[in-house]
């Protein structure tokens, strides 16, 4: 199965890619994700791409594209993967159908996540990220178990940089701009599904599954 998640900032892609890709072994593929692990690592990548994420700002499609191309290369992207942050803009959607066309491969479905932005704004002002391991929380909907620590390893709970009011504003807006018209590129090619966002996380699982069923996607 190869997917694609879509949806504003903080509209709960990771944590359902998360669960997309262990209950049916993808590879997840997040460049938000990688480009904080390489600001961690303090690498040439990490540097270059350090002040854009503070910004809230897009990463240029082609170190983005990059990115990604390496990892669908490799070996365990064979079984399928789920790609959480990946494409952004319609430049990195049409260099993803080339990679995979490339292939003999195709996308089987945009999975669009639907939150109305308010939400989104509490929701990323409560989120929590390891200092550490890079594991998220959201203080609201899943708290660590002891207060300001990783479940995981023990690392520092701390806000993200772009989790910042006005960056948060700020992605929500290059989000407008350049990443929701990648739901009509997509629409256009019979494969979006959209689902509602708001609610639990289990139930917005139930919701992307029977998406994924109605699409003929699971046995
Ligand atoms: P995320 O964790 O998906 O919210 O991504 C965090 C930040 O990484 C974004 O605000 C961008 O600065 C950068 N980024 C992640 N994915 C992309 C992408 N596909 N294109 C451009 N920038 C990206």
């Amino acid at each position: 199965m190869r997917l694609v998640l879509l949806g504003a900032p903080g509209s709960g892609k990771g944590t359902q890619a998360k669960l997309l890709a262990s209950e049916f072994g993808l590879l997840h593929v997040a460049p938000g994700d990688i480009f904080r692990s390489e600001i961690r690592a303090g690498t040439e990548l990490g540097r270059l791409v350090e002040g854009i994420l503070a910004r809230g700002e897009l990463v240029d499609d082609e170190t983005c594209i990059r990115v990604i191309d390496t990892r669908l290369v490799s070996e365990e992207a064979k079984q399928g993967f789920v790609l959480d942050g990946f494409p952004r803009t319609i430049g990195q959607a049409e260099a993803l159908d080339r990679i995979l066309s490339g292939r003999g491969e195709s996308l089987d479905l945009a999975v669009a996540l639907e939150v109305d932005e308010d939400a989104i704004l509490r929701r990323a002002l409560s989120r929590r990220v390891c200092s550490r391991c890079g594991k998220p929380y959201n203080l609201a909907m899943q708290p660590p178990k002891v207060a300001g620590k990783c479940d995981d390893c023990g690392g520092d709970l701390v806000t993200r940089k772009d989790d910042q009011e006005s960056t948060v504003k700020e992605r929500l807006a290059v989000y407008r701009e350049f990443t929701e018209p990648l739901t009509s590129y997509y629409a256009e090619k019979g494969i979006l599904e959209s689902v509602s966002g708001e609610g639990e996380v289990n139930e917005v699982f139930l919701r992307i599954k029977e998406s994924l069923r109605k699409r003929n996607l699971l046995e």
